[in-house]
């Protein structure tokens, strides 16, 4: 009996055949040939087997195309049809193009990022981002870095490290994710002294948690939770006034913290950034990419003093941020300089002041298509519903919108027949992402204001 390996191809010749020139093209030489031999080296083991069966040619080549496709990854641009404006699972806010023109300019080009064009020395990465926030906020001072998670640790480990940071009993949340605030504070080096009750926490309660350990007052905006009922909570200014009646810094995270009142677009009230500063907090801590609308970022405005010693905390060199998050966050501000336009411009402002109205004739206005596209497996309604602003920012306001309503036709199994819908919808070149909900997919259309963009997609799973 002849030896099986005998009989098995070998890398070459594989590489020189015609689907490996293809491969190669795809996925270059080295690694179509690395994933060649794996699979060989497999077969050779699998040999030993009783059931072995020598594989083909083709059947190696199309084994090493999958291995080499799944290894693929990728990071893509989808349609959030899911009715979350600011999903944190897909990467928050959408930048404006002033941004992404700002970043495409720095990221292949040598910055000033360190560099005074007016001296010729060495300059400071975050002047011209403080500059636009102590306009903006009426701060006195800024900085920025790589999110608010890292905001907060840097401001507690600036001024609280071995210390006890005071902190009422109703503020110690968790923020999706991992960002429980006990967590941070202790992994920031200091000491939570919990303060009131879950539901209420008054003045009083803080002034007898001070002591000489004592290094800082600490606001949290519950910013994704809401407690109803018998509650008391202390206000800001209040809180600041007694951090500095005992010499203490005061600092606030707005977690969303909105740089405009949200009112004026018809939309539910967030606390603003610059409301804050006024309170007499020391540090404002807030995400560049929530309500903000701009890229992933931590922004910390407050006293000149206390962005200082921020500043020359060592860890805050840890946590900076790089040249194109900088580019994205300083274009985004320059459009609130003029708040006028702020909501033509701005894409995060712009879907969540989006009316209903406009939303509902945008949505008559392409069903017919969509149900086409659709037909005959699957009918599409106009349904209305809630857009959610996502991000934990204002998670009990929920905004009237308009959604397609897909559900599947003539079948037993409604669910699975939406559930595979939904999956093909979910591997598109770009694709589509909706919410399931009782047998149906919901597209909400707040964010949706290209019909192409939708329809380009349904043809193709009709099709494909
Ligand atoms: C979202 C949030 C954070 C974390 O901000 P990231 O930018 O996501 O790191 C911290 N605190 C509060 C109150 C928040 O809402």
């Amino acid at each position: 009996m002849s030896h099986p390996a005998k009989h098995l191809p070998g890398v070459d010749q594989l590489l020189r055949s015609q689907q490996g020139h293809v491969l190669i093209e795809a996925f270059g030489r080295t690694r179509v040939a690395r994933v060649i031999a794996e699979q060989l080296s497999v077969a050779r083991q699998a040999m030993a087997a009783p059931e072995f069966e020598l594989p083909s040619a083709d059947v190696l080549l199309a084994n090493t195309r999958s291995v080499l496709c799944a290894a693929n990854p990728v990071l893509t641009a989808v349609l959030n049809l899911t009715g979350t404006i600011l999903h944190t699972n897909l990467g928050r806010a959408s930048l404006p193009q002033v941004a992404i023109d700002a970043v495409q300019r720095v990221a292949g080009n040598p910055t000033n990022l360190e560099f005074d064009l007016e001296t010729g020395k060495r300059g400071d990465r975050d002047q011209a981002l403080e500059h636009l926030l102590k306009e903006i906020t009426g701060a006195e001072a800024a900085t920025v870095v790589n999110n608010n998670a890292a905001a907060v640790m840097l401001v507690l480990n600036t001024f609280a490290l071995g210390r006890d940071v005071p902190v009422s009993r109703g503020e110690l949340v968790e923020i999706g994710g991992s960002f429980r605030v006990p967590e941070i504070m202790t992994r920031s080096g200091c000491r939570l002294v919990e303060v009131g009750a879950t539901n209420r926490t008054r003045l009083s309660d803080f002034k007898a948690a001070i002591t000489d350990q004592t290094a800082m007052l600490m606001k949290v905006h519950t910013s994704n939770y809401q407690i109803q009922g018998f509650t008391e909570s202390v206000a800001e200014s209040d809180l600041a006034a007694l951090a500095h009646e005992f010499d203490l810094p005061f600092m606030t995270d707005l977690g969303s913290g909105t740089l405009v009142n949200l009112t004026q677009y018809g939309l539910p009230r967030e606390p603003t950034v610059q409301e804050a500063v006024q309170s007499g907090a020391d540090i404002v801590t807030f995400s560049g990419d929530k309500l903000l609308g701009g890229p992933q970022a931590g922004l910390i405005v407050g006293s000149a003093k206390a962005i200082d010693a921020i500043k020359q905390n060592p860890m805050k060199r840890a946590l900076r941020v790089d040249k194109m998050t900088l580019a994205a966050l300083i274009a985004v501000l320059k459009l609130y300089l003029t708040p006028e336009t702020l909501v033509e411009h701005l894409p995060t402002l712009r879907d969540l002041a989006r009316s209903d109205a406009d939303i509902k004739s945008f949505g008559e206005a392409v069903l017919p298509a969509v149900a086409d596209c659709l037909a005959p497996d699957f009918e599409a309604g106009l349904v209305s519903t809630k857009s959610q602003i996502g991000s934990g920012a204002l998670p009990i306001d929920l905004l009237p919108s308009w959604a397609i309503a897909i559900s599947a036709r003539d079948t037993e199994h409604p669910n699975e027949a939406i559930m595979a819908l939904a999956s093909r919808l979910r591997h598109l070149d770009t694709p589509i992402l909706g919410r399931i909900t009782a047998s149906q997919l919901l597209l909400d259309l707040r964010t949706l204001y290209q019909p192409e963009l939708l329809l380009t997609g349904l043809k193709a799973v009709h099709t494909g």
